[in-house]
């Protein structure tokens, strides 16, 4: 996570700086620019299959699984010696490989893993842990064909400093997040919000429109005013996340996907490796195959948004909201980072590419 735009900030951002609270946040995000991304399919199986699931979707599922500890060992000696620094474990199901998560764990002590939870990942690996949630539990079983999923969920990670539970608002589960929110957070859990970004070509009962985006916003809003410590969110979280514009469109996404610059940024250093190891560039992104014009997801945002400082440096209640995220990206995937107050706590707008 590194601020990447080439362009310097049109008016003093040292008078910004001027508040107190202002710079010490600037202060403590600042630490972590040194932070580059890259995402790796650990495994092409899951114990789910989900409506929606974009990983089932386009080539990257037919890729065979490379299971062999000694090659996962040297692609990531081979990562960090190209300047990576944070690895987001996905797939599939990464918890199916607990061999894999721990031999990257031992080379790269910084990442997160994207998990449905249901099994528990062995408390060695001290990355963040974020698990996915789609509804209550009448809805999972409609949705992802699992019983009692949110109890088992709760079961492996509560109270577990590594987890982050992510709630998916989807067009038709925007009414359930109350019921789970407060269960979550009786458990000693702490949540974040995703919203459902179609995968290309799916036009289903998930997908957003203008009413449920208007809709999940005002639950995000609500939920974090409800529960301030447990609910890891900004209100610029829910504009950017909610508009009816993709995350593309308001800021020009950086993967390598939408960039083929391989000069600059995300588009020289991030790669999304699939199972057999290998990556393709014209398609690298951290949630492939999902369509770009639908794209609101949370790990899309943690770079899109991120990298985006001069543009929020304008105004200052605009850079207070952009500080404000990148607090919440930080506290959502860096162990041991955490959450500050909230320094901007009404919905400002994105601004606007000149
Ligand atoms: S748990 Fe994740 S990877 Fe597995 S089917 Fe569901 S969305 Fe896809
Ligand atoms: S799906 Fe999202 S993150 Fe991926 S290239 Fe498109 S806009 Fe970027």
């Amino acid at each position: 996570m590194v601020p990447r735009e080439t362009d310097p900030p049109a008016v003093r951002f040292s008078d910004f700086l001027g508040q107190e609270a202002v710079r010490e946040r600037w202060e403590k995000v600042r630490r972590y620019f040194f932070l580059r991304e890259s995402t790796y399919d650990m495994s092409n199986r899951c114990n789910l299959r989900c409506e929606g699931c974009y990983y089932y979707e386009g080539e990257k599922q037919f890729a065979v699984e490379n299971g062999q500890v000694e090659a996962w060992r040297g692609l990531m000696r081979g990562e960090k010696e190209r300047g990576i620094t944070y690895v987001v474990l996905a797939g599939a199901e990464p918890s199916l490989v607990p061999e894999l998560l721990a031999v990257c764990y031992g080379e790269m002590p910084l990442g997160s893993i994207a998990t449905n939870g249901f099994r528990k990942i062995p408390e060695s690996v001290g990355y963040k842990i974020h698990i996915s949630v789609w509804g209550n539990d009448e809805t999972s079983y409609r949705v992802r064909k699992a019983k009692d999923l949110l109890k088992k969920q709760v079961g492996n990670y509560r109270e577990d400093p590594r987890a982050v539970f992510v709630y998916t608002f989807t067009r038709e589960n925007i009414g359930e997040v109350y019921e789970v929110a407060e269960r979550l957070v009786g458990e000693g859990c702490k949540l974040t919000f995703n919203v459902f970004s179609s995968p290309v070509g799916y036009r289903g009962p998930l997908r957003h429109d203008e009413g449920s985006l208007l809709r999940a916003r005002g639950a995000m809003l609500e939920l974090l005013e409800r529960y301030p410590e447990q609910v890891l969110f900004s209100a610029y979280n829910a504009v950017a996340h909610t508009h009816p514009k993709s995350l593309h469109e308001l800021y020009s996404c950086q993967y390598p996907r939408q960039n083929r610059s391989q000069d600059l940024g995300l588009g020289r250093s991030f790669r999304q490796y699939r199972t057999d190891l290998r990556w393709d560039r014209t398609v690298a992104c951290c949630v492939p195959d999902t369509d770009c014009g639908d794209c609101r997801h949370y790990a899309a945002g943690s770079a899109v948004v991120t990298a985006r400082l001069f543009r929020h440096a304008g105004e200052l209640e605009t850079f207070k909201a952009w500080l404000d995220y990148v607090d919440t990206y930080l506290a959502v995937w860096v162990m041991g980072y955490p959450k500050g107050e909230n320094l901007c706590r009404e919905p400002v707008n994105p601004p606007l590419v000149n």
